[in-house]
């Protein structure tokens, strides 16, 4: 079947008790048996829901994989793969990362001697110098947040590869609506679902994605273990937003061009980062990994951080707020909000810098927003 039939359909219609179209949400922490042994698949909640079930099928379908694990938050899917390593093991990770996942690194290597390498894995030269004996894993994140630097994620899978290390995509900006790293040579996907695979700014979530089967029965052990399975209501809302996730992300799209657009036209915008503007240096390898190119971007203004912060405050459709992927347009301030709690020499190397500015762009009118920016711009 096609991606926008699995995404209404897969994993969805199974109740056969009462033939209800929509999965039931099974609020139940356990289940009872009936005899030794004898269940109806589930027997507690922290190991399996049906309708946390339904949501996996639903994600392991979209991603290509043969396995996907629903889990409490985006964090927490990061968590659980980097649970696949051990003391002493070595990470390469792009410099650019969300903000959180470069915090969690530097708490693994303090508490559990992780060592990490955050380099731009488009230079090869960077790729090949932070290899070690030790290199068990390489995390992409593509288009990064907020700059927008598109990573070939077949050139850093491939080298991976070659060199036996596992790779991991954060595949949150693109959703697999128009990114699927599983068939571009990635081990594992991981999704903070909060953002466009739920869409709608109403719950928290997180997801792991695999079509290996080793590495499908080890993600199943470690959720269970370490306890951080998705509950029943969030992951039927999260299964919910999927069913328009391909009619959203469309619109996502032709908003962003449209405001991206507009902002390369404004004599107080210095740089746009969009990935689907021909002069973005990512243009080219954009359009040879992904089907479309998203409804973020970022950039960066020609004035002092009073001017940074004069249009921040003066959207009015725009709201001044962390997260993405929902279907209301959002604007945020990197350097001092998602990207706050990041090393701030990593930050500079990185290039967010403080006239950067990140948007969100929701499902609204295109010229609503467009509107709204412009008097933004000029306040
Ligand atoms: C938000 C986000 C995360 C973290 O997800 P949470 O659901 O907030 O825990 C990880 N990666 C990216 C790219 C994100 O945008």
């Amino acid at each position: 079947m096609k991606f926008k039939t699995l995404a209404v359909h897969a994993g969805v219609a199974k109740d056969t008790a009462y033939n209800s179209v929509i999965t039931p949400i099974y609020q139940t922490s356990t289940f009872r048996f009936e005899g030794i042994g004898q269940t109806k698949g589930f027997d507690y909640t922290r190991s399996g829901n049906p309708t946390r079930t339904a949501l996996e099928e639903n994600l392991a379908a979209l991603e290509g994989g043969i396995l996907a694990r629903a889990v409490a938050t985006g964090m927490v899917a990061i968590q659980t793969v980097l649970h696949l390593l051990k003391a002493g093991d070595h990470l390469i990770c792009t410099q650019d990362c969300y903000g959180g996942t470069e915090r969690l690194l530097r708490l693994y290597t303090s508490l559990y001697g992780i060592e990490v390498s955050f380099i731009d894995l488009n230079r090869e030269s960077e790729l090949e110098a932070s290899l070690r004996k030790t290199t068990k894993m390489v995390w992409i994140e593509t288009p990064s947040n907020p700059l927008m630097n598109v990573t070939d994620i077949r050139k850093v899978t491939g080298f991976a590869r070659n060199h036996g290390i596992l790779t991991v995509a954060d595949n949150t900006f693109l959703s697999p609506v128009f990114q699927k790293p599983l068939e571009l040579g990635a081990d594992l996907v991981i999704h903070s679902t909060t953002k466009y695979l739920n869409g709608h700014s109403d719950v928290v979530g997180g997801a792991v994605i695999t079509a290996d089967p080793v590495l499908a029965d080890r993600i199943s052990y470690l959720v269970n273990a370490l306890g951080v399975a998705q509950a029943p209501f969030d992951s039927w809302l999260v299964l919910r937003g999927i069913k328009t996730l391909a009619l959203r992300m469309k619109q996502h799209e032709e908003n962003a061009l449209a405001v991206a657009r507009f902002l390369d036209q404004h004599p107080s915008v210095k740089k746009v980062n969009y990935p689907g503007l021909p002069g973005h240096s990512g243009y080219e390898t954009a359009k040879s990994q992904q089907s479309g190119f998203g409804g973020m971007l970022s950039f960066e203004v020609d004035g002092d951080l009073e001017k940074v912060n004069r249009i921040l405050s003066s959207t009015r459709l725009f709201s001044l707020a962390e997260s993405l992927g929902g279907i209301e347009s959002l604007i945020c301030h990197p350097a001092t909000m998602t990207h706050a709690s990041m090393d701030p020499e990593l930050r500079e190397k990185a290039g967010i810098t403080q006239p950067v500015i990140r948007l969100s762009v929701g499902i609204e009118d295109a010229e609503d927003l467009i509107a709204d920016l412009k008097q933004a711009l000029s306040a």
